[in-house]
């Protein structure tokens, strides 16, 4: 746990005792603070008082002696409208902040030269496996490397930090909502379409609180492959790579790199300046964009072959890959390193994972995909497809992935979407089967009734709430589905 300083002997307002919650408060107390704790679920303050948390009733409590709000990240900070707790704070002047705002000030009031770094990771899509690829990454090549924050553990969950120590944290737009001082040495957005809207207000919003990881940002590694990405790669004032799909401009004249950024003034700005970089490798700094297309990245004139890799497959992981190259670099690991790296990460489950072989089917577990931005990068991957499809749907249903339809040799629509979902496929075929037990059997039985290689991928663009706690549950209902038909087992990395 990382203790937090800077609060000593004063009261915090911890709002929200899920798991971020607690750890947010003992991570208080142990650098001093009197964090007083409060959640509109009665177990959520019966484990704060079973710990011995104080636990104060936050709608009638003075609230001028709080130091600061730390709010969960589930509860809204402006809409669909400002929580309770927030509007409260704001009465009484109170800043209100998250647990990585605690975080980055845990690491502030260290001395610079025992610092740890930090890479920082968000998008809409992504993140998780670019965060776990940049730890993999790192871990191989031997750095000491905490990795957490919206993913696994929660940041100030992890352990204290030390000089040696990379903190490899991804990052929500929820959670970078409630951040001012978050400092990352490398800060990547891998991409942004249209979610959350709700929480956010409108795409101006959402993109707005995507684009805090950079305000204090050493280095910028900005996906550029749709509009808001590229703008916000064109207006930013620290160095930034663009990661791209499509051909980068080479040497002078980068649209997207327009904004003035001299490689070599940097580079005497930073040698003369007392404060980092550490570790910064010359060779990696005249870096200025990679792209990434399935299987290539190529960084300049030099191409990394990313067929080998075991589990990088389709364009959306080499735009993963070209993320966490630029990111281990920048952290001092050396090219081969880092190249060994990519080439040996075993993947996280329920993205893209191999769940079981059955003959010549492969069963194909995306259930993260739970948007239609998602779900289009696996269709994509491959020429011919039995779709498992369908929870709850985003705004907008699968409209989007219209011209994939051609792709899909039968749809098997589940959950609450399915009925839309099958007026949208219209005459691309397709079956409501409402259940995953039901759509694996009917996929495995019109799959292997073609014969030869075959993919069935369960994809949803959809939430799981109708049907499962979350998309962890609906892909393990999957993989029992898939081996209840007596399907091989991958074997786990
Ligand atoms: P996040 O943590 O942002 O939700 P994940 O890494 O868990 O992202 O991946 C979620 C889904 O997005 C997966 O289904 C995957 O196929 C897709 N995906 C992964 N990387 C990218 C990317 N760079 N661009 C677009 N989609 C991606």
């Amino acid at each position: 746990m990382i203790p937090v300083p800077g609060y000593e002997s004063r009261r915090v307002a911890v709002f929200g005792l899920g798991r971020s919650g607690i750890t947010a408060a003992r991570a208080l107390a142990a650098g001093g603070a009197q964090p007083v704790l409060w959640d509109d679920s009665v177990s959520g303050r019966m484990q704060a008082q079973a710990e011995g948390f104080v636990v104060e009733d936050l709608t009638t409590a003075d609230w001028s002696g709080f130091a600061a709000l730390v709010l969960s990240p589930g509860a809204p900070l402006t809409h669909p409208r400002p929580h309770w707790t927030v509007d409260k704070a704001r009465a009484a002047g109170v800043p209100v902040i998250g647990d990585l705002e605690l975080f980055a000030r845990a690491v502030a009031a260290l001395p610079q030269s025992e610092r740890p770094r930090v890479v920082a990771i968000t998008g809409t899509n992504g993140k998780s496996t670019t965060t776990a690829l940049i730890g993999w990454v790192l871990k191989s090549a031997g750095l000491t490397v905490h990795v957490g924050g919206n993913i696994g553990i929660g940041v100030l969950a992890l352990p204290e930090p030390t000089a040696d120590a990379v903190y490899v944290i991804e990052a929500s737009s929820y959670q970078l909502d409630l951040t001012d001082s978050f400092a990352p040495d490398v800060a990547i957005l891998t991409n942004i379409s249209p979610d959350h809207l709700d929480r956010h207000g409108d795409m101006e919003g959402y993109v707005a609180a995507k684009r805090r990881i950079f305000t204090h940002a050493r280095l910028a590694l900005v996906g550029v492959d749709e509009q808001w990405g590229r703008e916000i790669a064109d207006t930013l004032s620290q160095r930034v790579i663009a990661i791209s799909s499509s051909a980068l401009p080479r040497e002078g004249g980068d649209p997207v790199l327009s904004s003035g950024h001299d490689v070599a003034d940097q580079r005497r700005a930073a040698s003369q300046s007392s404060e980092r970089p550490k570790n910064w490798v010359p060779a990696f700094a005249g870096m200025s964009g990679i792209e990434a297309v399935p299987g290539v990245i190529r960084i300049q004139d030099q191409g990394i072959d990313l067929s080998a890799a075991r589990s990088l497959p389709g364009r959306h992981n080499a735009q993963n890959a070209a993320f966490a190259y630029a990111a281990a670099r920048a952290v001092g690991v050396s090219h081969e390193q880092a190249v060994e790296g990519l080439l040996t990460f075993p993947g996280l489950a329920h993205r893209m994972e191999t769940v079981g072989r059955l003959g010549e089917l492969s069963f194909i577990n995306d259930s993260k995909a739970t948007n239609a931005d998602a779900a289009r990068q696996a269709l994509a991957s491959y020429e011919r497809v039995f779709w498992i499809a369908g929870g709850r749907a985003k705004e907008g249903g699968i409209e989007a992935l219209r011209d994939l339809f051609p792709r899909i040799a039968r749809a098997y629509l589940i959950g609450e979407a399915a009925d839309d979902f099958a007026a949208t496929l219209d005459a691309a075929p397709h079956v409501v089967v409402r259940t995953m037990e039901a759509a694996v059997q009917a996929a495995a039985a019109n799959a292997g009734a073609v014969g030869g290689p075959q993919v069935v991928l369960l994809s949803p663009a959809c939430a799981s709430f109708d049907q499962y706690p979350d998309f962890e549950a609906r892909g393990e209902a999957f993989r029992a589905a898939v081996l209840n038909l007596g399907a091989a087992p991958e074997p786990s990395a």
